[in-house]
């Protein structure tokens, strides 16, 4: 769990390749729903327009996937349980939390200096990933733009909708024990390391 930039998405695809397990991504279960399930063209209609799946769907298809023989060993969820809804239709009953710790400022910070090739689409961040030459796409020479999605204003409106709202369900985590804080306003390398220590790997 961590709210937008926090890193959730790298850290889950690392330690899914590194513990040899699974990496179950909510959007990515929602997106495979298959085509002769009841709900299909609700889930796609959704999924199309941008909007939100209904939680009971999502649920019943995370249920299912995590069913599959890939997951007996266990799996790492990316995008669950945000809320304590989500948790009333599916409760996976986690062993471990990774919580990671961003402040609003940082993640503004993050995601506002990021730009990316309006011909190629690769992704660079003006602090931390410039392009060689300022504006220019190092892959195919394009211009470098800035989405409309990564105004401050777009972020301060999703770290308040994604992250404010989990503060429960992190307490009712906290409460159970199984809670690893990271501090992820260091570089994706040192979160790496942190959480490989909190999991004492
Ligand atoms: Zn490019």
């Amino acid at each position: 769990m961590g709210p937008p930039a926090s890193g959730k998405g790298t850290v889950g695809q690392k330690l899914s390749d590194r513990l040899k397990l699974p990496l179950i991504q909510v959007g990515q279960v929602c997106r495979n729903i298959p085509e002769n399930h009841p709900r299909y063209d609700e889930v796609k209609a959704e999924m199309d327009s941008g909007g939100l799946v209904p939680q009971d769907i999502v649920a019943e298809l995370l249920e299912k996937r995590v069913k599959e023989p890939d997951c007996s060993n266990g799996y790492i969820l990316d995008g669950w349980g945000r809320t304590m809804i989500d948790l009333h239709y599916f409760n996976p009953g986690f062993d471990q939390v990774l919580v990671l710790n961003l402040s609003l400022e940082s993640a503004i910070k993050r995601i506002t200096s990021r730009r990316v090739c309006s011909n190629c689409g690769e992704v660079y961040n003006i602090v931390y990933i410039p392009p060689k030459v300022e504006g220019i796409c190092d892959v195919c020479g394009g211009s470098l733009i800035q989405r409309d999605d990564d105004s401050k204003e777009v972020v301060e409106r999703r770290y308040k909708l994604q992250w404010e709202d989990a503060v429960n369900v992190v307490t009712y985590f906290r409460d159970k024990g199984i809670v690893l804080d990271i501090d992820a306003e260091v570089s994706p390398d040192e979160v790496f390391s942190s959480v490989l220590s909190a999991l004492k790997l």
